[in-house]
């Protein structure tokens, strides 16, 4: 049986979007006895993926230079890349920074909050750099399919990597496609 791998990153995301994918529970041992190969996620120790992975999905917005680097290596290393959720297909919730300048931003979070005493904007060069703007995952690489929602359901999910490994193009519709 061939083996599709499959790796996953995210971005400036909460994460909500892998717990969908995990939301999948007895169908994702199902994918995984069609061949479904998991090679890097954060969910696991594993976080490079193999040179030859067949499937990238990607959730959270593109905010840092880090998930810029991040996302052109997803796209180096993957045959097919699946944005999602609502913050990599669109930005999201995330971009609802962008009407603020990135100085007022930091400085409101890390040192005018309410809750912090002698607060200190980190500087640290292990942290990314924040971009003037939040940008969806096809703003910097070329993606192939979308899977929308916050987060995309369990199902959506399902659906998309089912068909990619049956050699079908996926095509979300009806209660599969969903924005909100
Ligand atoms: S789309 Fe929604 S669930 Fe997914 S990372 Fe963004 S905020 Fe979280």
């Amino acid at each position: 049986m061939k083996k599709i791998k499959i790796a996953s990153i995210w971005c400036e995301g909460c994460s909500g979007c892998h717990m969908s994918f995990l939301d999948m529970d007895e169908r994702l041992v199902e994918l995984i006895n069609k061949g479904l190969e998991i090679n890097a996620t954060p969910i696991t120790d594993l976080k490079i993926p193999d040179d030859d992975t067949d499937i990238g999905l990607i959730e959270g917005a593109v905010a840092t230079d880090h998930h810029e680097e991040e996302v052109k290596m997803m796209r180096e290393k993957c045959k097919f890349i699946v944005a999602i959720g609502d913050c990599a297909v669109f930005g999201g919730i995330v971009t609802m920074r962008n009407y603020i300048p990135v100085d007022e931003l930091l400085r409101r979070g890390y040192i005018e909050t309410e809750s912090t005493v002698e607060g200190k904007i980190p500087t640290s060069p292990e942290l990314g750099k924040h971009l003037p703007k939040v940008k969806a995952v096809n703003e910097i690489i070329r993606v192939d399919y979308y899977i929308p929602g916050c987060p995309p359901s369990a199902d959506a999910i399902y659906y998309v990597l089912n068909e990619i490994l049956e050699g079908r193009k996926p095509m979300l519709t009806g209660e599969l496609l969903k924005y909100e």
